[in-house]
């Protein structure tokens, strides 16, 4: 992409509205835009980054054994009245009535309207278990939105909801879609601890909440510092892995300060391994048994003849919250430092002086070569090396390659790597062979 034909509306003042380096950031590179409050235009570079996260997400969901399915944004007040949620959620939903004076509301989530599904197609052991998920915009009317996506009344969410016939089964659909979890935080570069979350009346420790560490984060939360060292294996059978990693993940006291005790942590948690931070939720695991499918009639009938409601979990990942998370876990003073895998251009190609034609011809040149390789974005404009230099730290593509007028007798460019900074340079040619093969 030319950037000359490209629509990055950036700004070089810091907005003064925004209060976390995030939407500052979001603003200043011209990822979004407010369209009223709470709500965002995406722009285009916004749009790249959220497809890019959206689709590792959705990668990570099959590879764990969950099917993708769309469901509207739009639904029908009778199932929610059903489950008792229509008057229990308040004001956080939009209520609207059609022309015939139905009611029905934006989607906050979608429990009632999943179970319903699972409720016609699963009425034996024989259909499950399965996962099904979908990745859908939701609207709650938050009370104060704020920090840009990060709590926005418009936003985009993966949720997931297992159904299984057994408790022991749906727990281990809680485990797949738990390691599932680490391994789509790991792939967005990302430590997103799991912690202990309060899991409402149902009771038992089956909900956690994964949390980003960053002090601008609303959650207060309390950690035992090793959990920082864990790692996943790369290769993972979810079938026979999954309550293994999981429980080795749980043995920490690691809890968001809803389910804070101060003795049991002291007591668990050696005064060396404490840490008290702020961090963002960017994303929930929640198994509720019958909660559902009890209220709403989604039985199934198990190999003994006996029918009985399903169990089900459901599972949320805040995708367009990931964005804003990412940033606040990346950038310096210069800007956003995107991670390689949710990066929309893979290379930032500069070419400084555009009086240049010599120069202007080998870059064009280079260009070319690259852009059926990779994803680039070529500045060609006639800007001031200054501009062009802080522009591209700006918005944090990993790698810059950068010509001058030295370029053309040196034969030879710099290659910059935006998150340390380090420049190396090639020969023209050297570097060009990596784009030459398949
Ligand atoms: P929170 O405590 O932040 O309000 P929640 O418990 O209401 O979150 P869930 O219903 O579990 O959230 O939704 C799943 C995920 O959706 C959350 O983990 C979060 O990442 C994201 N999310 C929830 N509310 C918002 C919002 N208002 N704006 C952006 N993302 C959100
Ligand atoms: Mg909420």
């Amino acid at each position: 992409m030319r950037l000359t034909e490209y629509f990055l509306p950036t700004l070089k003042e810091v907005p003064k509205d925004a209060e976390i380096v995030s939407h500052q950031l979001m603003l200043r590179t011209g990822m979004i835009r407010q369209s009223s409050s709470g709500i965002y235009i995406w722009l285009p570079f916004g749009h790249a980054v959220l497809k890019k996260i959206e689709q590792i997400v959705r990668e990570e969901q099959v590879n764990a054994g969950a099917i993708e399915l769309l469901m509207p944004t739009i639904q029908s007040a009778d199932l929610w009245k059903k489950s008792g949620r229509y008057d229990d959620y308040g004001a956080e939903m939009l209520r609207m009535k059609d022309r015939h004076d139905r009611e029905i509301l934006y989607g906050p989530t979608n429990e009632e309207q999943i179970t319903d599904i699972s409720s016609h197609y699963f009425k034996s052991y024989k259909s499950l278990p399965k996962i099904l998920f979908h990745i859908q915009w939701k609207f709650r009317d938050e009370v104060r939105p704020r920090f840009g996506v990060m709590r926005c009344k418009e936003f985009l969410m993966k949720d997931s909801y297992s159904f299984d016939v057994t408790e022991e089964d749906g727990k281990l659909s809680y485990n797949k879609m738990f390691l599932s979890y680490l391994k789509t935080f790991q792939r967005l570069g990302l430590k997103a601890i799991p912690m202990a979350a309060e899991s409402g009346p149902i009771g038992g420790n089956l909900s956690h909440e994964f949390i980003v560490l960053a002090n601008t984060g609303e959650s207060k939360v309390y950690i035992d510092k090793r959990i920082l060292d864990m790692n996943i294996p790369d290769e993972i059978d979810y079938q026979k892995d999954s309550e293994n990693i999981v429980s080795k993940w749980t043995e920490f006291y690691t809890v968001t300060d809803d389910m804070y005790e101060q003795d049991t942590y002291e007591s668990k948690v050696e005064e060396k391994n404490r840490l008290e931070m702020r961090g963002i939720e960017v994303g929930h695991v929640f198994y509720f048994g019958d909660k559902y499918t009890k209220p709403l009639n989604a039985n199934v009938q198990d190999k003994d003849g006996v029918t009985k409601p399903i169990q089900s979990g459901s599972y949320g990942i805040g995708v367009s919250r990931l964005v804003a998370a990412i940033i606040e876990a990346s950038h310096d003073d210069k800007g956003i430092i995107w991670p390689k895998s949710v990066s929309p251009f893979d290379y930032a190609l500069i070419c400084l002086n555009s009086k240049n034609e010599e120069l202007v011809e080998l870059c064009d040149m280079i260009y070319k070569k690259m852009k059926s390789k990779c994803a680039i974005l070529y500045d060609d404009t006639s800007s001031s090396i200054g501009e062009k230099l802080n522009k591209m730290d700006l918005i944090g593509i990993p790698k810059q390659i950068i010509l001058g007028n030295k370029s053309i007798e040196r034969k030879s460019l710099e290659i910059k790597d935006r998150k340390t900074g380090t420049v190396e340079v090639q020969s023209v040619e050297a570097f060009l062979e990596i784009f030459e093969n398949d």
